[in-house]
């Protein structure tokens, strides 16, 4: 063996491309968590298709997973927000609640994280919020 010992070369590791977005922590434990106010950084909302609900969606500010939540809107005398509306007199105004600053959201990244109940109603990391207007 007459070959020099090659030195050890490290490879040079490729550089990742900063992402906009952290990872989705599938490993993060259960908690029923209130964030309280949240930015509203790059939580949508839009109709749903049946005109019938509001679909919000966005990144969960606790295990960073994508969470979709269905608002029923425009459903007069169901739920106790219309009963609400029916005692207080205010049906018209609380219509035009926007569900994504008005309502608190629940993280529903779809991912059973660890030590999720049974009985979540929610599947995801247990975290909810609201969004700041
Ligand atoms: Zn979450
Ligand atoms: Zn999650």
């Amino acid at each position: 063996m007459t070959s020099a010992p090659t030195p050890p070369t490290p490879p040079t590791p490729p550089t990742p491309p900063p992402s906009p977005a952290p990872a989705h922590e599938h490993a993060l434990v259960y908690a029923e968590e209130d964030l309280g106010e949240t930015p509203a950084d790059g939580f949508t909302q839009q109709p749903s298709p049946d005109g019938r609900a509001v679909v919000v969606e966005g990144t969960c500010p606790r295990c960073h997973g994508r969470t979709v939540t269905r608002f029923p809107v425009g459903l007069p005398g169901t739920g106790t927000k219309g009963l609400f509306d029916v005692l207080t007199g205010r049906g018209a105004a609380a219509a035009d609640e926007d569900p994504l600053t008005g309502e608190v959201h629940f993280c529903e990244c779809g991912h059973a994280h660890p030590q999720l109940p049974p009985d979540a109603v929610f599947v995801g990391c247990g975290a909810s919020w609201r969004i700041k207007p």
